[in-house]
Protein backbone atom coordinates (compact mmCIF):
# COMPACT_ATOMS: atom_id res chain seq x y z
CA UNK A 1 0.00 0.00 0.00
CA UNK A 2 0.55 3.54 -0.04
CA UNK A 3 1.46 6.27 2.17
CA UNK A 4 2.86 9.78 1.53
CA UNK A 5 4.78 11.67 3.78
CA UNK A 6 5.38 15.72 3.69
CA UNK A 7 7.70 17.48 5.55
CA UNK A 8 8.41 21.17 6.06
CA UNK A 9 11.92 22.10 3.63
CA UNK A 10 13.67 25.39 4.70
CA UNK A 11 15.70 26.46 1.24
CA UNK A 12 18.06 29.59 1.37
CA UNK A 13 17.33 32.46 -0.45
CA UNK A 14 19.68 30.89 -3.31
CA UNK A 15 18.09 28.04 -3.39
CA UNK A 16 14.84 29.20 -3.19
CA UNK A 17 15.00 31.02 -6.62
CA UNK A 18 16.27 28.02 -7.93
CA UNK A 19 13.38 26.44 -6.64
CA UNK A 20 10.98 29.05 -7.94
CA UNK A 21 12.92 29.08 -11.75
CA UNK A 22 11.93 25.56 -11.70
CA UNK A 23 8.43 25.96 -11.00
CA UNK A 24 8.04 28.84 -13.55
CA UNK A 25 10.55 26.23 -16.02
CA UNK A 26 8.01 23.28 -15.20
CA UNK A 27 5.09 25.30 -15.63
CA UNK A 28 6.23 26.49 -19.64
CA UNK A 29 6.38 22.87 -20.52
CA UNK A 30 3.19 22.47 -19.11
CA UNK A 31 1.21 25.67 -21.01
CA UNK A 32 3.14 24.91 -24.61
CA UNK A 33 3.25 20.81 -24.80
CA UNK A 34 -0.85 21.55 -23.81
CA UNK A 35 -0.86 23.84 -26.52
CA UNK A 36 0.90 21.80 -29.05
CA UNK A 37 -1.53 19.06 -27.82
CA UNK A 38 -4.59 21.24 -28.60
CA UNK A 39 -3.68 22.74 -31.82
CA UNK A 40 -3.28 18.62 -33.03
CA UNK A 41 -6.85 18.48 -31.37
CA UNK A 42 -7.86 21.07 -33.88
CA UNK A 43 -6.18 19.52 -36.63
CA UNK A 44 -7.60 16.62 -36.22
CA UNK A 45 -11.42 18.09 -35.92
CA UNK A 46 -10.50 19.97 -38.93
CA UNK A 47 -10.16 16.47 -41.05
CA UNK A 48 -12.69 14.62 -39.87
CA UNK A 49 -14.63 17.37 -40.89
CA UNK A 50 -13.36 18.69 -44.16
CA UNK A 51 -10.67 15.99 -44.95
CA UNK A 52 -8.48 18.65 -45.64
CA UNK A 53 -5.47 16.14 -43.93
CA UNK A 54 -5.71 13.34 -45.99
CA UNK A 55 -2.08 11.88 -45.30
CA UNK A 56 -0.08 11.69 -42.51
CA UNK A 57 -0.79 13.87 -39.43
CA UNK A 58 -0.75 11.71 -36.36
CA UNK A 59 -4.33 11.17 -35.15
CA UNK A 60 -3.04 12.30 -31.32
CA UNK A 61 0.24 13.56 -29.98
CA UNK A 62 1.46 10.79 -27.34
CA UNK A 63 3.49 11.27 -23.80
CA UNK A 64 6.44 9.64 -25.77
CA UNK A 65 6.12 11.84 -28.52
CA UNK A 66 6.54 15.04 -25.99
CA UNK A 67 9.00 13.26 -24.25
CA UNK A 68 11.26 11.91 -27.02
CA UNK A 69 10.94 15.83 -28.68
CA UNK A 70 11.94 17.33 -25.79
CA UNK A 71 15.03 15.20 -25.47
CA UNK A 72 16.62 16.62 -27.91
CA UNK A 73 15.31 20.34 -28.16
CA UNK A 74 15.76 21.63 -24.66
CA UNK A 75 16.06 25.06 -24.05
CA UNK A 76 18.65 26.56 -21.80
CA UNK A 77 16.54 27.00 -19.06
CA UNK A 78 15.39 23.10 -19.27
CA UNK A 79 18.58 22.02 -19.16
CA UNK A 80 19.22 23.20 -15.53
CA UNK A 81 16.67 20.57 -14.17
CA UNK A 82 16.80 16.82 -13.72
CA UNK A 83 15.49 15.56 -16.96
CA UNK A 84 13.16 13.30 -15.12
CA UNK A 85 11.19 16.17 -13.76
CA UNK A 86 10.68 17.47 -16.92
CA UNK A 87 9.27 14.22 -18.12
CA UNK A 88 7.14 14.26 -15.34
CA UNK A 89 5.52 17.74 -16.38
CA UNK A 90 4.56 16.12 -19.46
CA UNK A 91 3.21 13.13 -17.60
CA UNK A 92 0.87 15.34 -15.84
CA UNK A 93 -0.50 16.86 -18.77
CA UNK A 94 -1.13 13.53 -20.32
CA UNK A 95 -2.99 12.65 -17.07
CA UNK A 96 -4.95 15.31 -17.32
CA UNK A 97 -5.63 14.29 -20.98
CA UNK A 98 -6.51 11.14 -19.86
CA UNK A 99 -8.74 12.53 -16.66
CA UNK A 100 -10.66 14.85 -19.33
CA UNK A 101 -11.75 11.52 -21.31
CA UNK A 102 -12.92 10.13 -17.92
CA UNK A 103 -14.90 12.96 -17.49
CA UNK A 104 -13.04 15.91 -15.90
CA UNK A 105 -12.56 19.20 -17.67
CA UNK A 106 -10.63 20.08 -20.51
CA UNK A 107 -6.51 20.31 -19.13
CA UNK A 108 -6.32 23.98 -18.60
CA UNK A 109 -3.26 26.50 -18.93
CA UNK A 110 -1.60 27.22 -15.56
CA UNK A 111 -0.90 30.42 -14.16
CA UNK A 112 1.77 31.23 -11.75
CA UNK A 113 -0.36 30.56 -9.01
CA UNK A 114 -1.92 27.12 -9.76
CA UNK A 115 0.97 25.32 -11.01
CA UNK A 116 3.29 24.79 -7.73
CA UNK A 117 5.04 21.52 -7.56
CA UNK A 118 7.23 19.50 -9.34
CA UNK A 119 8.24 15.74 -9.33
CA UNK A 120 11.06 13.46 -9.02
CA UNK A 121 9.18 10.38 -10.26
CA UNK A 122 12.10 7.79 -9.26
CA UNK A 123 15.67 9.37 -8.87
CA UNK A 124 17.50 12.78 -8.56
CA UNK A 125 16.89 13.07 -4.87
CA UNK A 126 18.56 11.82 -1.23
CA UNK A 127 18.08 12.22 2.51
CA UNK A 128 20.19 12.47 4.77
CA UNK A 129 20.08 13.87 8.64
CA UNK A 130 18.23 17.26 8.44
CA UNK A 131 19.38 17.41 4.47
CA UNK A 132 17.19 16.84 1.55
CA UNK A 133 19.34 16.76 -1.05
CA UNK A 134 17.71 17.22 -4.70
CA UNK A 135 19.51 16.95 -8.39
CA UNK A 136 20.40 20.39 -9.95
CA UNK A 137 19.29 22.05 -6.64
CA UNK A 138 21.33 21.22 -3.80
CA UNK A 139 21.41 20.29 -0.39
CA UNK A 140 18.06 22.13 1.77
CA UNK A 141 17.49 22.04 5.32
CA UNK A 142 14.54 19.96 6.18
CA UNK A 143 12.87 19.16 9.70
CA UNK A 144 12.18 15.88 9.52
CA UNK A 145 9.67 15.20 12.25
CA UNK A 146 8.74 11.52 11.60
CA UNK A 147 10.24 8.48 10.44
CA UNK A 148 9.68 7.81 6.63
CA UNK A 149 8.16 3.84 6.66
CA UNK A 150 8.41 2.14 3.53
CA UNK A 151 10.24 2.37 -0.23
CA UNK A 152 10.32 5.83 -1.06
CA UNK A 153 8.75 6.24 -4.50
CA UNK A 154 8.82 9.91 -5.52
CA UNK A 155 9.82 13.00 -4.21
CA UNK A 156 7.32 16.24 -4.63
CA UNK A 157 8.37 19.55 -3.60
CA UNK A 158 5.67 22.12 -3.27
CA UNK A 159 5.26 25.91 -2.82
CA UNK A 160 2.92 26.73 -0.68
CA UNK A 161 2.65 30.82 -0.68
CA UNK A 162 5.93 31.39 1.43
CA UNK A 163 6.08 27.87 2.32
CA UNK A 164 7.61 25.35 0.92
CA UNK A 165 7.19 21.25 1.68
CA UNK A 166 8.25 18.17 0.26
CA UNK A 167 5.95 15.10 0.20
CA UNK A 168 7.52 11.31 -0.12
CA UNK A 169 5.10 9.04 -2.05
CA UNK A 170 6.40 5.32 -0.22
CA UNK A 171 4.98 1.74 -1.07
CA UNK A 172 4.68 -0.29 2.39
CA UNK A 173 5.38 -3.73 1.66
CA UNK A 174 3.99 -5.48 5.71
CA UNK A 175 1.41 -7.48 4.96
CA UNK A 176 -1.80 -6.78 6.34
CA UNK A 177 -3.56 -8.76 8.93
CA UNK A 178 -7.83 -7.98 8.71
CA UNK A 179 -8.28 -7.75 12.32
CA UNK A 180 -11.85 -9.65 13.05
CA UNK A 181 -14.67 -7.14 13.62
CA UNK A 182 -15.87 -6.45 16.69
CA UNK A 183 -16.80 -3.36 17.17
CA UNK A 184 -18.97 -0.97 14.54
CA UNK A 185 -19.75 2.69 14.52
CA UNK A 186 -22.11 4.69 12.61
CA UNK A 187 -21.29 8.60 11.55
CA UNK A 188 -23.17 11.19 10.39
CA UNK A 189 -21.09 14.51 9.12
CA UNK A 190 -23.59 17.37 9.49
CA UNK A 191 -24.20 20.31 7.38
CA UNK A 192 -22.19 22.27 10.73
CA UNK A 193 -19.11 21.48 11.75
CA UNK A 194 -19.86 18.21 13.67
CA UNK A 195 -19.71 15.07 13.45
CA UNK A 196 -22.80 12.67 15.26
CA UNK A 197 -21.44 8.86 16.02
CA UNK A 198 -24.18 6.31 16.10
CA UNK A 199 -23.67 5.74 19.97
CA UNK A 200 -24.84 9.44 20.12
CA UNK A 201 -21.73 11.05 20.90
CA UNK A 202 -20.27 14.10 19.17
CA UNK A 203 -16.86 15.64 18.11
CA UNK A 204 -16.31 19.16 17.90
CA UNK A 205 -13.38 20.93 15.77
CA UNK A 206 -11.62 22.73 17.81
CA UNK A 207 -12.81 26.64 18.72
CA UNK A 208 -9.49 27.86 16.82
CA UNK A 209 -10.51 26.63 13.67
CA UNK A 210 -14.19 28.26 13.83
CA UNK A 211 -12.69 31.31 14.70
CA UNK A 212 -10.22 30.58 12.00
CA UNK A 213 -13.43 30.54 9.55
CA UNK A 214 -14.93 33.88 10.21
CA UNK A 215 -11.40 35.84 9.86
CA UNK A 216 -11.51 34.00 6.89
CA UNK A 217 -15.17 35.54 5.51
CA UNK A 218 -13.91 38.97 7.12
CA UNK A 219 -10.72 38.89 4.61
CA UNK A 220 -12.33 37.66 1.93
CA UNK A 221 -14.86 40.68 1.77
CA UNK A 222 -12.31 42.93 2.42
CA UNK A 223 -10.47 41.25 -0.76
CA UNK A 224 -13.78 42.04 -2.67
CA UNK A 225 -13.77 45.90 -1.89
CA UNK A 226 -10.41 46.46 -3.55
CA UNK A 227 -9.74 47.45 -6.55
CA UNK A 228 -9.23 44.94 -9.55
CA UNK A 229 -5.27 44.90 -10.33
CA UNK A 230 -4.11 47.66 -7.88
CA UNK A 231 -1.49 46.70 -5.96
CA UNK A 232 -3.54 46.80 -2.47
CA UNK A 233 -5.43 44.00 -4.06
CA UNK A 234 -2.67 41.59 -4.91
CA UNK A 235 -1.21 42.21 -1.02
CA UNK A 236 -5.05 41.58 0.32
CA UNK A 237 -5.00 38.25 -1.91
CA UNK A 238 -1.93 36.83 -0.06
CA UNK A 239 -3.53 37.31 3.47
CA UNK A 240 -6.57 35.49 2.72
CA UNK A 241 -4.19 33.01 0.95
CA UNK A 242 -2.68 32.48 4.37
CA UNK A 243 -5.94 32.13 6.01
CA UNK A 244 -6.93 29.37 3.79
CA UNK A 245 -3.34 27.85 4.50
CA UNK A 246 -4.23 28.02 8.54
CA UNK A 247 -7.52 26.54 8.43
CA UNK A 248 -6.83 23.79 6.18
CA UNK A 249 -3.76 23.07 8.22
CA UNK A 250 -6.17 23.30 11.31
CA UNK A 251 -8.35 21.22 9.70
CA UNK A 252 -6.09 18.53 8.36
CA UNK A 253 -4.80 18.18 12.17
CA UNK A 254 -8.40 17.75 13.25
CA UNK A 255 -8.95 15.16 10.82
CA UNK A 256 -5.82 13.00 11.45
CA UNK A 257 -6.51 12.77 15.17
CA UNK A 258 -10.14 12.14 14.68
CA UNK A 259 -9.63 9.51 12.32
CA UNK A 260 -6.62 8.24 14.68
CA UNK A 261 -9.25 7.89 17.29
CA UNK A 262 -11.94 6.11 15.06
CA UNK A 263 -9.80 3.58 14.00
CA UNK A 264 -7.89 3.18 17.11
CA UNK A 265 -11.76 2.34 18.72
CA UNK A 266 -13.80 0.71 15.96
CA UNK A 267 -13.22 -2.12 13.44
CA UNK A 268 -15.91 -0.91 11.11
CA UNK A 269 -16.60 2.63 10.33
CA UNK A 270 -19.83 3.39 8.04
CA UNK A 271 -19.59 7.23 7.00
CA UNK A 272 -23.07 8.24 4.18
CA UNK A 273 -21.40 8.22 0.71
CA UNK A 274 -21.19 12.27 0.25
CA UNK A 275 -20.97 11.93 -3.62
CA UNK A 276 -23.92 10.50 -3.81
CA UNK A 277 -25.44 12.82 -1.45
CA UNK A 278 -24.55 15.62 -3.95
CA UNK A 279 -25.24 14.36 -6.68
CA UNK A 280 -28.93 14.65 -5.13
CA UNK A 281 -28.75 18.36 -3.73
CA UNK A 282 -27.96 21.58 -5.51
CA UNK A 283 -24.86 22.96 -2.96
CA UNK A 284 -23.93 25.77 -2.18
CA UNK A 285 -20.25 26.89 -1.91
CA UNK A 286 -20.02 27.25 2.10
CA UNK A 287 -21.58 23.66 1.71
CA UNK A 288 -18.88 22.31 -0.35
CA UNK A 289 -16.21 23.79 1.09
CA UNK A 290 -17.10 22.22 4.60
CA UNK A 291 -17.29 18.89 2.19
CA UNK A 292 -14.04 19.39 1.28
CA UNK A 293 -13.54 18.71 5.71
CA UNK A 294 -15.54 15.15 5.28
CA UNK A 295 -13.68 14.07 2.16
CA UNK A 296 -9.96 14.56 4.14
CA UNK A 297 -12.01 12.95 6.68
CA UNK A 298 -13.17 10.01 5.31
CA UNK A 299 -10.10 9.53 3.14
CA UNK A 300 -7.73 9.81 6.29
CA UNK A 301 -9.82 7.52 8.13
CA UNK A 302 -9.83 5.13 5.44
CA UNK A 303 -6.48 5.01 4.73
CA UNK A 304 -5.67 4.68 8.61
CA UNK A 305 -8.11 1.64 8.59
CA UNK A 306 -6.61 0.27 5.32
CA UNK A 307 -3.27 0.34 7.47
CA UNK A 308 -4.88 -1.72 10.56
CA UNK A 309 -6.71 -4.52 8.76
CA UNK A 310 -10.03 -2.72 9.69
CA UNK A 311 -12.84 -1.81 7.26
CA UNK A 312 -14.29 1.75 6.23
CA UNK A 313 -17.40 1.39 4.20
CA UNK A 314 -19.96 4.46 2.39
CA UNK A 315 -22.97 4.01 2.12
CA UNK A 316 -26.00 5.83 0.36
CA UNK A 317 -27.35 8.08 2.95
CA UNK A 318 -31.04 8.62 1.53
CA UNK A 319 -33.48 9.27 4.18
CA UNK A 320 -31.14 8.80 6.55
CA UNK A 321 -32.55 11.73 8.67
CA UNK A 322 -35.90 11.45 7.93
CA UNK A 323 -36.36 7.59 8.29
CA UNK A 324 -36.62 5.97 12.42
CA UNK A 325 -33.93 4.38 13.35
CA UNK A 326 -36.06 2.57 15.64
CA UNK A 327 -38.96 0.98 13.71
CA UNK A 328 -38.09 2.27 9.86
CA UNK A 329 -41.41 4.50 9.32
CA UNK A 330 -40.86 7.98 8.04
CA UNK A 331 -41.03 10.55 9.40
CA UNK A 332 -40.36 13.74 7.64
CA UNK A 333 -38.81 16.67 8.95
CA UNK A 334 -37.15 20.16 7.46
CA UNK A 335 -33.07 21.04 8.82
CA UNK A 336 -34.80 23.06 11.45
CA UNK A 337 -36.28 20.18 12.94
CA UNK A 338 -33.40 19.04 15.89
CA UNK A 339 -35.00 16.17 16.64
CA UNK A 340 -36.41 12.71 16.20
CA UNK A 341 -40.00 12.15 17.60
CA UNK A 342 -41.21 9.09 16.16
CA UNK A 343 -45.41 9.40 16.18
CA UNK A 344 -44.86 5.05 15.32
CA UNK A 345 -42.49 3.74 18.08
CA UNK A 346 -42.07 6.71 20.36
CA UNK A 347 -38.29 7.05 19.54
CA UNK A 348 -36.89 10.61 20.57
CA UNK A 349 -33.60 11.34 20.15
CA UNK A 350 -31.22 14.00 18.54
CA UNK A 351 -32.20 14.55 14.86
CA UNK A 352 -28.21 13.68 13.62
CA UNK A 353 -27.74 10.77 16.43
CA UNK A 354 -30.91 9.09 14.52
CA UNK A 355 -29.39 9.15 10.96
CA UNK A 356 -26.04 7.90 12.78
CA UNK A 357 -27.88 4.81 13.77
CA UNK A 358 -29.51 4.96 10.47
CA UNK A 359 -26.11 4.54 8.84
CA UNK A 360 -24.71 2.39 10.39
CA UNK A 361 -27.87 0.36 9.82
CA UNK A 362 -27.47 0.43 6.06
CA UNK A 363 -23.78 -1.38 6.53
CA UNK A 364 -22.89 -4.27 4.40
CA UNK A 365 -22.53 -6.55 7.17
CA UNK A 366 -23.76 -7.20 10.61
CA UNK A 367 -20.71 -6.40 13.26
CA UNK A 368 -19.27 -9.40 15.00
CA UNK A 369 -19.99 -12.09 11.92
CA UNK A 370 -18.11 -9.81 9.02
CA UNK A 371 -15.98 -12.60 7.04
CA UNK A 372 -13.66 -12.28 3.83
CA UNK A 373 -16.39 -12.07 1.97
CA UNK A 374 -17.94 -8.90 3.58
CA UNK A 375 -14.60 -7.67 3.40
CA UNK A 376 -13.69 -8.29 -0.12
CA UNK A 377 -17.51 -6.36 -1.30
CA UNK A 378 -16.56 -3.43 0.39
CA UNK A 379 -13.25 -2.99 -0.99
CA UNK A 380 -15.03 -3.99 -4.51
CA UNK A 381 -17.29 -0.83 -3.80
CA UNK A 382 -14.53 1.50 -5.41
CA UNK A 383 -13.18 4.47 -3.68
CA UNK A 384 -14.72 7.80 -3.41
CA UNK A 385 -11.90 10.52 -3.64
CA UNK A 386 -11.84 11.37 -6.52
CA UNK A 387 -7.88 11.59 -7.67
CA UNK A 388 -6.86 15.26 -7.91
CA UNK A 389 -4.13 15.07 -11.50
CA UNK A 390 -1.35 15.88 -8.84
CA UNK A 391 -1.33 16.18 -5.27
ZN1 LIG B 1 -40.11 4.87 15.08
Amino acid sequence: MKKTFQFRIYPSRKQEVVLNRTLSTCRHLYNDALSERKKQAELNRLKKEFDVFPLGKPEWISYEDQANHLSHSKTDFQKEIHSQVLQNTLKRLDRSFRNFFNDFGYPRFQGRNRYNSFTYPQSGFAIETGKLNLSKIGNIRIIQHREIEGKIKTCTIKKDIDQWHVSFSCKIETPIIPVEIKTGIGIDVGLSSLITLSNGRQIEPPRFLREKEKKLTQEQRRLSRKKKGSGKRNKQKIIVAKVHRKIRNQRTDFAHKTSRKLVDTYDHIVFEDLQIKNMMQNHHLAKSISDAGWYQLIGLTKSKAEYAGKIVELVNARNTSQNCSGCGNPVPKDLSVRMHSCPFCGLVLDRDHNAAINILNRSNSTVGTTGINARQGLLDRGSMQRDAPWL
